[in-house]
């Protein structure tokens, strides 16, 4: 068992609370994975202030001088896969194969934001008159807030982390509470790549505890967050009026839309893959499939088929293809959304149940679901339920499944499955989301491609891609006249 320490100014550190928190097996909650600091707002403060005096000199630092710095980190980081995989599947549930793919993730957009230090400082443009050049400089905003999510606890730290380094930004790196060891080992490799200190911290903590300071703190100038909608949205209400960039990555409701001359087998592996990848936790996960009606006795009975096979236990068993799900209060929930399901009249077609038998017993294990006959207007198919269930609704035609396919307040990933190379095209046109999909699952990125939700989805700019380093710098427009 581990003790975790917050890092800051270079150092590892206890909080002056003296009180620790402890973080258990997902798949063993006997298991004791590590203890980790319960920091205070004194704590949080004092992170904030070490990265704004290291502010001046980073930000100062060549670009290119913060990339190869930040390329050390990769050749640490990179060769530590299985430690990280490991740790992952312990404190969040999901596979050993999805924690690896979590790792690889990780490691690619870091890998793209690290090249771009070479190629993103601004932009020359012309100018109307003699003997003036006109330019635009890209510049750090200061210390930036980065809070965490349990379900990415390393591919969202990196895709913050990196990018706002990279900008010449300071940071202070909040991680779920239920995810900590990852987040360590994190900021092991960031150690071990030299990076001056206080240009990187971690603090533990509560949401509840130090959350308002690490928002609203007069030095914080961007505050980039995944999580909940609730509390992301909560905290744009907080920084109204502010001169605080933020960005907000949040939930989802996903839609797959199955019509008639889809490759049927190909669509049910992607409701599968989408909808019970990670138990369902993935802010892409699928969680309601669309399906046109003269297909949807066919869809359904394939996709009950493909859910029966999915063997369910400790992901660390390389047998095992669902984990389970990450902590009591995802266990609570998701199993009340279930019951709310069976009472508004959704038909259970399979699962529906918690699994508490022989060795399943000791961990948060819930059996893949599915319901069938989802009406559009019912709690199942408009809540993100954040679990492995999937809601089915019939759609008339092709009009009526993109009807339903943007009837949610959210607007994250959507997915089309088809031959139609014109309805794909409208379907692309039309879909409300941040990441659009055909003949792939919801959950399918690419590190050199934005990430980030519209509506109820996500706020300012999205992560990774060309906007991973935009977010985390202002422009400023500069005309120089060679002559006085
Ligand atoms: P959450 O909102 O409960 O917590 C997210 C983070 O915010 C945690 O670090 C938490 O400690 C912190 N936090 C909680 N209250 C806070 C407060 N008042 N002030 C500051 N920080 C606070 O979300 P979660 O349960 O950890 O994650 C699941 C949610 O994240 C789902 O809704 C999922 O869709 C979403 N998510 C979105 C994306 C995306 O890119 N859109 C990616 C991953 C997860």
């Amino acid at each position: 068992m581990r003790i975790l320490q917050n890092y800051v100014g270079g150092k590892w550190t206890d909080s002056a609370s003296g009180r620790r928190r402890q973080s258990f097996n997902q798949a063993n909650r006997d298991e004791l994975i590590c203890e980790t600091q319960d920091s205070t707002p004194a704590d949080a403060e004092a992170a904030l202030r070490i990265a704004a005096e290291a502010f001046p000199a980073w930000s100062h630092t060549p670009m290119p001088r913060r990339a190869a710095l930040l390329q050390e980190f990769l050749k640490h980081f990179g060769t530590r896969e299985e430690e990280f995989a490991r740790a992952i599947t312990r404190e969040n549930g999901k596979t050993l194969r999805e924690s690896r793919t979590e790792f690889l993730a990780a490691f690619k957009e870091a890998e793209f934001q690290v090249g771009q230090g070479r190629r993103t400082a601004g932009a020359s443009r012309p100018s109307e008159l003699p003997g003036v050049t006109c330019h635009l400089r890209r510049e750090p905003l200061g210390v930036a807030t980065l809070i965490t999510p349990w379900n990415f606890p390393l591919n969202v730290a990196c895709r913050k982390l990196i990018p706002a380094l990279i900008a010449g930004n300071t940071c202070v790196l909040k991680p779920a509470d239920l995810t900590p060891m990852t987040a360590a080992l994190l900021f092991e490799s960031l150690h071990a790549a030299g990076l001056p200190p206080g240009v990187a911290n971690l603090v533990f903590g509560r949401g509840s505890v130090i959350g308002d300071t690490i928002v609203t703190h007069p030095a914080v100038k961007a505050l980039s967050f995944t999580g909940s909608t609730e509390v992301g949205l909560g905290i744009a209400q907080k920084l109204a009026g502010r001169d605080t960039k933020i960005q907000l990555e949040l939930g989802g409701k996903n839609p797959l839309v199955v019509l008639a001359d889809a490759d049927l087998d190909k669509a049910v592996e992607a409701a599968i893959i989408g909808g019970f990848g990670c138990s369902g936790q993935w802010c892409t996960s699928t969680s309601r499939v669309i399906v046109e009606a003269g297909i949807h006795d066919t869809f359904l009975a394939k996709l009950i088929a493909g859910v029966k096979a999915i063997v369910v236990g400790d992901g660390s068993d390389e047998a095992v293809k669902m984990g389970p799900v990450c902590g009591s209060q995802q266990y609570e929930t998701i199993l009340k959304f279930i019951e709310v399901g069976k009472q508004e009249g959704a038909r259970l077609a399979i699962g529906g149940n918690a699994l508490t038998e022989d060795r399943n017993a000791q961990g948060w294990f819930i059996a893949p679901t599915v319901f069938a006959d989802v009406a559009p207007e019912m709690v199942i198919a408009r809540e993100e339920i954040f679990g492995p269930v999937v809601v089915v609704l019939k759609a008339r035609d092709f009009d009526d499944a993109v009807r339903l396919a943007n009837d949610t307040r959210y607007g994250l990933a959507s997915s089309l499955y088809t031959r139609d190379l014109a309805k794909a095209q409208r379907f692309i046109a039309e879909s409300g989301v941040g990441l659009c999909h055909v003949n792939l699952p919801t959950a399918y990125k690419e590190p050199q491609l934005e990430f980030g939700g519209v509506k109820e989805s996500g706020r300012g700019n999205p992560e990774a891609g060309d906007s991973g380093i935009e977010f985390f710098t202002r422009h400023k427009a500069v005309y120089v006249k060679d002559q006085p």
